[in-house]
């Protein structure tokens, strides 16, 4: 008999970056194997987005996107800046794709962003906690011999944790990424099933859009106090996607403060959302939402499995 050696499941954040067309969504379609349809992320988005959850035998890794770095520097706003670098610094590792040419202006500021990370406690920054993978992406349409010095040149301007030369597109390098990936991330369990198919990934993804624009419109008067469950969702002959959600917080109070006067601050809530819903299922969205009081939900395991935690 052979003794098994079970490794612990390990799971955690990655965080794609890289500028425009450099093949981020290209590579999530390839490692999760279907398309993953929340491609396009809204430039003003300041927060980080879910978009696409890898489950293997070993680990679970959560993609998510940080809109705002994919823009140059000089057109963040300072807020913006710290933003990016904030939500950066709460990742398990970092993805920076590049395309297999020298580094452009747009290459360089996302490393000037990773390389001002938020400081951590005792000196140093975030930076040489999180490790930074490059990958070079699109070497299908390079000769190997071209590779090297742009390797080279990458190199010399950020302490990568690792260099991984991939073509998100043939898929080439797949294995090698996910095993370095794997490899990094910290002991942990499946947050999220990992038979996930794409339109239950759909609606959680809407939920978290919802989530994500009541949080906007209410910073710190709502402190991620909200649940969002979607409970209608129904597709017209003509395309049109209805959908309806029930935003849960803990008070009273806190239904005040996204209704708003008049409901007007629900109403922009419902249209940011819209929007965004709209990009990611590529469709025309009806968007209703509802706000309910469900007090302590977060204490009670009943009401989180209820609402899709499970
Ligand atoms: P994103 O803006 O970073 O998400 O980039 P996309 O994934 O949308 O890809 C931009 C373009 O690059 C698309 O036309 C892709 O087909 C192409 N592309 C992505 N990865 C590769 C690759 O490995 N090789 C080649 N030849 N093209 C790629
Ligand atoms: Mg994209």
């Amino acid at each position: 008999m052979t003794a098994e050696i079970k490794a612990e499941f390990r799971s955690g954040y990655v965080s794609i970056v890289g500028k425009p067309n450099v093949g981020k969504s290209t590579l999530l379609n390839t490692l999760i194997g279907q398309k993953v349809s929340i491609v396009t992320s809204k430039p003003q988005t300041t927060r980080n987005r879910i978009i696409g959850i890898k489950t293997t035998g070993e680990a679970q890794v959560i993609f998510i996107d940080t809109p705002g770095i994919h823009r140059p520097r000089h057109r963040l706003g300072e807020l913006m800046v710290k933003r990016a670098r904030e939500a950066l610094s709460g990742m398990d590792i970092v993805l920076l794709m590049v395309e297999p040419s020298r580094p452009l202006p747009a290459d360089l500021a996302i490393i000037r962003l990773l390389k001002g990370r938020t400081p951590v406690r005792g000196g140093g920054t975030a930076a040489s906690k999180t490790p930074v993978f490059l990958l070079i992406n699109k070497i299908d349409t390079v000769a190997k011999a071209k590779l090297l010095p742009v390797m080279d040149q990458y190199i010399g301007l950020y302490p990568f944790g690792e260099v991984i030369p991939v073509s998100a597109l043939k898929g080439d390098g797949m294995d090698i990424l996910l095993r370095a990936v794997t490899d990094r991330l910290p002991p942990g369990p499946k947050y999220y099933p990992e038979d996930l198919a794409t339109d239950q990934l759909e609606r959680f993804m809407v939920s978290e859009i919802i989530r994500e624009k009541v949080m906007e419109a209410t910073e710190e008067e709502v402190p991620h106090a909200a649940a969002v469950e979607v409970i209608e969702w129904a597709e017209r002959p003509d395309g049109l996607v209805s959908i309806g959600a029930n935003i849960y917080v803990e008070r009273m109070g806190q239904k005040g403060i996204i209704i708003g006067k008049q409901g007007m601050r629900l109403k922009s809530i419902g249209t940011a959302a819209r929007r965004d819903i709209e990009s990611l299922l590529n469709t025309k969205v009806y968007l209703d939402l509802w706000v309910k009081v469900k007090a302590e939900w977060r204490r009670r395991e009943a009401n989180l499995i209820e609402l899709g935690f499970k």
